[in-house]
């Protein structure tokens, strides 16, 4: 139940005087329905009204309040007219003016002969000083208790920026004094203000200093909603992962088996991800776990090692692919490793008829499975295992969910409570990171398997296309493999992005040959598009693929080392390194070229240069975050990061990482959430409408 001293915070703006039913639509749509929306609508700038100069000092162009004796009113000879109005003050004169104003209205507010304090912006028309429609008409009385600087909030078109303030005053002055959340400590340390006066200081800047994320008005605001995520987020984890889960401690013998048939041995890192693993593994707790890694730095082994961990431990292992390519890929790869080590391997895939699933759903029930690789059809179904000790999902970022939304599909199929290993190759930068993941811990598989030479990306804008094909055909007859890359179509229509890439596999096929180019789109039929794969994959089979984003995760296609993408500007930076991590896997240097349309934005090209100036994925996602800003990096919607309006992920960043260790503090030392500060932490939680966090405290 929220608490009562929250009541105010959620009162409909309707009930706000002066905010009428059409009002309150036009409001919530910009900012939400309740009170609190208009408190976290914070102004975007602010109008200084202090700036008070004589007439023949004015400078035009700046807002400025005059102290004016009115004068004569020259009403328009015709309707297109301006109404003006001279005024005066000892130094000069200026010219008030009007477009389509109402005589009566100018008559009472500017009288002939009073004084009159007019502020708005200076203009000179014909070198002569006017303000065209001043913002502000005060008597002379009035005006010290004006307030000079006046916020500016975002709008929406069709409200007036004075009704909107107006209403925001309204719910500000519903505040309550809330109390402190913070440690107090921390509190002191960061010389912060308590929320009611951050609040009101927020929205009342004097100084465009005070409009920074940084002030410490906002950066108290931004700690707060940190802090109620990351407490949600610590909150929720406790559910999931102090839940006990079959302790899985492997002997090595699978492994070692494994091992012996691979042509490499595992890298430090991944030996050194494969230890964490392990031991949350044989932990008796529920291991939830992020393995991050750049593209091509191994991550498939180290899923395929753990799992083999679980089956030693006598449990069945589930990994799980975002697209159809990827789980048959890695049901290849795996194969000769189970092989090895004398596990049975089954792969499901949305294609397999009803029929097959119900087989294979019987075979896992009945453990003649140890280790499944499959793609949503592993939870949509009702598959059940007979003991599933682990379940990895690879590149989670690709299901467009946050993986709690999975696991809460797989605790209702009733799976009971596997070991989570979330992989992605996504390069998050750390302060997402801790935004998304903040409630799992995190492995980090750093560096890349030995003997990879660093490939190498260049731009060149579109209209060198023909020499462009010039060259790779020359790339071709030397034996070379090539992915070509269609452009993005907004909304990801597969229907448009299908007829770029059969036009640009037509026009490829008649000037290279048609036996050399294949062609992978989201809406071949899936036969169609292993057929495809399978020719590029063959060494004798088509030297360049001509494809959608669909290649972008996981294909592992070793001898292609060339790239062209059509119109990388539209790209994301990451997609982009996710794209190009599909070249130089094998022993010939990767060349990737990004194909652009001029002209490129500054923001666009600084972001294309840094693909080509490194390669390191969390450098590119760092730069990506500086350059786009939190929401975009990863597509907002679809990455499930949370949607701050307060904090601004790409600035406040060490506020996040405190609200994180402040979460994790908390839980530790008062997992119940019973100590003096619990209360307050809950009206936290409530306050940023962590409702079902906010449940979770044991105390009322
Ligand atoms: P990703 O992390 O992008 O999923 P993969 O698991 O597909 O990367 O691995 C990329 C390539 O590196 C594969 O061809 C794989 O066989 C190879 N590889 C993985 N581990 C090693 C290793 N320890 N030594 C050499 N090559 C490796
Ligand atoms: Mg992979």
């Amino acid at each position: 139940m929220r608490p009562p001293i929250l009541f105010p915070a959620f009162t409909d703006i309707k009930a706000i005087k002066g905010c009428g039913p059409r009002l309150a639509e036009q409001i919530g749509r910009l900012a939400g329905p309740h009170a609190v929306d208009l408190w976290w609508h914070l102004p975007s700038g602010l109008v200084d009204r202090r700036y008070q100069p004589r007439l023949a000092d004015a400078v035009p162009g700046r807002i400025a309040s005059l102290h004016l004796r009115i004068g004569q009113h020259q009403r328009p000879r015709s309707p297109r007219q301006p109404y003006r109005i001279m005024a005066h003050d000892e130094t000069g004169e200026i010219a008030l003016v009007f477009f389509n104003a109402r005589p009566d209205w100018l008559a009472r507010t500017l009288p002939e002969g009073e004084e009159r304090i007019v502020s708005g912006r200076l203009e000179t028309f014909q070198d002569r000083l006017q303000m065209t429609h001043p913002d502000l008409i005060v008597t002379v009385e009035d005006w010290p208790a004006q307030e000079k600087v006046q916020p500016v909030y975002p709008l929406t078109a069709g409200l007036s920026p004075k009704v909107l303030g107006r209403i925001v005053a309204g719910a500000l002055a519903l505040a309550p004094d809330l109390p402190e959340w913070q440690d107090r400590a921390f509190h002191e340390r960061q010389h912060w203000p308590s929320w009611l006066q951050a609040l009101q200081a927020a929205h009342r800047p004097a100084e465009e200093a005070d409009l920074s994320p940084l002030s410490p008005a906002r950066a108290r605001l931004a700690y707060d909603e940190l802090l109620a995520g990351q407490l949600a987020l610590a909150l929720m984890r406790g559910r999931t992962v102090r839940r006990a889960a079959t302790p899985l401690q492997g002997d090595g013998r699978l492994v070692a088996k494994a091992l012996a048939a691979l042509p490499f041995s595992p890298t430090p890192a991944q030996s050194a991800c494969l230890a964490e693993i392990a031991a949350d593994l044989a932990s008796g707790k529920r291991m939830h776990r992020l393995l991050q890694g750049d593209v091509g730095s191994g991550k498939t082994l180290v899923a395929a090692l753990s799992a083999l961990t679980a089956v030693e431990a006598g449990h069945q292992a589930a990994i799980m692919a975002p697209t159809e390519i990827l789980a048959r890929q890695h049901a290849a790869v795996l194969q000769p490793l189970a092989d090895a080590a004398g596990i049975r391997l089954a792969v499901v895939t949305g294609r397999d008829s009803d029929k097959a699933k119900a087989a294979l759903g019987a075979a896992l029930e009945a453990g003649e499975i140890d280790l499944i690789v499959g793609t949503h059809a592993l939870i949509q179904s009702r598959m059940r295992f007979r003991s599933l000790g682990l379940a990895v999902i690879d590149e989670q970022h690709r299901f467009g969910v946050h993986q709690r939304i999975l696991l809460g599909e797989r605790e209702r199929a009733g799976d009971g409570p596997a070991h989570l290993l979330v992989m992605t190759a996504t390069p998050i930068p750390r302060t997402l990171t801790l935004a998304l993941y903040g409630d799992m811990e995190v492995s980090r598989l750093e560096g890349k398997p030995p003997g990879r030479q660093p490939g190498i990306t260049s731009m060149a804008p579109v209209d060198r296309l023909d020499d462009v094909i010039d060259r790779l055909r020359r790339r071709l007859d030397e034996g070379a493999k090539a992915y070509w890359i269609c452009p993005l179509v907004a909304d990801e229509d597969e229907t448009a992005e299908q007829a770029a890439a059969e036009g640009r596999a037509r026009m490829l096929s008649a000037v290279l040959g048609a036996d050399r180019v294949a062609l992978l789109h989201g809406r071949l039929k899936p036969a169609e598009k292993d057929a495809a794969m399978a020719r590029f994959a063959d060494p004798d089979g088509a030297a360049l693929l001509v494809a959608t984003t669909v290649v972008e995760v996981g294909v592992d296609v070793p001898a292609a080392s060339l790239m062209v993408v059509e119109e990388a500007e539209r790209f994301g930076l990451a997609q982009l390194h996710q794209l190009r991590g599909r070249i130089g896997r094998g022993t010939a240097q990767g060349r990737c070229l990004l194909l652009y349309t001029p002209p490129l934005s500054d923001v666009a090209r600084a972001r294309l240069e840094t693909l080509c100036e490194t390669d390191d994925g969390f450098v590119i996602a760092e730069r990506d975050l500086a350059l786009r800003g939190a929401g975009e990096v990863l597509g907002t919607r679809q990455a499930g990061l949370p949607q701050t309006r307060l904090a601004d992920l790409a600035v406040h960043g060490e506020l996040l990482a405190a609200a994180r260790d402040d979460a994790r503090l908390i839980m530790t030392t008062d997992p119940e959430l019973t100590g003096p500060r619990s209360a307050a932490l809950k009206v936290l939680l409530y306050l940023f409408e962590r409702d079902a966090a906010a449940r979770l405290f044991r105390s009322g």
